[in-house]
């Protein structure tokens, strides 16, 4: 068994071996289809480990039928930056010293698999003190329910084929929709943020490399949210207005930290779950099943192969039309006066 640990940083992807003698690899944060093309070449069992401040490659390797661990705080917190992760030589010691003390990610639970969430803002229930604090910071789940718009959006990317696919098929149905990318993924592949921009998609902040928030420190946070703005509005000329946390990790610390960030929360009210791949037409159903006036809706155009959801959007588009919903951005969804149709 070799042992192989991804780390991250400001660049991108680093891959090193536990046997020293494979050489050690480097990806830009928007090769990720390289990145996952030179894992499933390795001639030899492979386990490979990612630490839980990044979520955008896992999705990618269990889909390629690929071995995938994630190390957790504390086996990583010695080392750890607040911005970047531990070395992916450190990571693949771990995997060395014993598998035991990592979580093996299995696709249906894809990088949360067996992590306990504390209640999140995304699922805290209706007038619960986490979701009045949530509120206070701007925090929403869904649009007014009077009126009938519903907005979809697609998390994790852009990636240099779903992105664009998804984009044509929102073209021809005239259709606007929000995108949060990851600032890591976005390295190199800028001119789709600035596609998606000028066809009038709103483009929000979904974090550097896609981290489970609770495991950052304040200024880590802050480095995630900051970086990720900056290249957005690099990319689209507009700085975004909007975040949304990786899985809706919005606990009561999260919330502390957020305090003073100028991105408002997005988070969703109806989940395609399209990341657990169930099928096209299970896809379309589900939201077809769940959308209301107002409701936001979470897809995804990377993270994994979207190519279901990619199958499913004009379903879901033509359902919406059928209903008599208009499809309009976050910022439409909750300011519509300013935005007539
Ligand atoms: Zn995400």
């Amino acid at each position: 068994m070799l042992f192989a640990g991804i780390a991250w940083s400001a660049d991108g992807y680093e891959i090193a071996f536990a046997d020293q003698e494979t050489p050690a690899r480097r990806f830009g944060g928007g090769e990720l289809p390289d990145l996952v093309t030179f894992l499933t070449h390795v001639d030899q069992p492979l386990a490979i480990v990612v630490e839980s401040t990044n979520g955008a490659v896992d999705g990618f390797l269990l889909a390629a039928g690929l071995t995938v661990y994630r190390a957790d705080p504390p086996a990583i917190d010695d080392s750890r930056p607040d911005f970047g992760s531990i070395a992916a030589q450190s990571l693949a010691q771990l995997a060395a010293q014993g598998l035991s003390s990592l979580s093996e990610l299995v696709t249906e639970e894809g990088s949360l698999t067996g992590r306990h969430l504390p209640p999140s803002a995304a699922f805290a229930p209706a007038g619960s003190e986490l979701e009045a604090r949530g509120r206070a910071l701007g925090c929403v789940k869904h649009g007014p329910r009077n009126r009938p718009s519903i907005a979809l959006s697609f998390d994790d990317g852009p990636h240099p084929v779903f992105t664009n696919q998804i984009l044509e098929i929102l073209a021809r149905y005239d259709a606007r929709a929000t995108f949060f990318p990851i600032g890591l993924s976005a390295s190199g592949l800028g001119h789709l943020l600035a596609k998606a921009a000028a066809a009038g998609h709103e483009v929000g902040n979904h974090t550097w490399s896609h981290p489970y928030l609770p495991d950052l420190s304040a200024a880590g946070l802050r480095e995630q949210i900051e970086r990720t703005s900056d290249a957005i509005s690099n990319a689209t000329g507009a700085r975004p207005s909007l975040a949304r946390p990786p899985y809706g990790s919005l606990t009561a610390d999260v919330v502390d930290k957020w305090t003073g960030f100028e991105e408002r929360i997005a988070l969703w009210d109806v989940d395609s779950a399209d990341w657990a791949r169930p099928g096209a037409d299970a896809i379309a159903s589900k939201v077809l099943g769940e959308i209301k006036p107002g409701s936001i809706v979470l897809m995804h155009d990377s993270g994994g192969d979207r190519s279901q959801t990619v199958q499913a959007l004009p379903s879901i588009i033509e359902g919406c039309l059928e209903r008599g919903y208009n499809l309009a951005t976050v910022p439409e969804l909750l300011a519509p006066r300013l935005h007539p149709e």
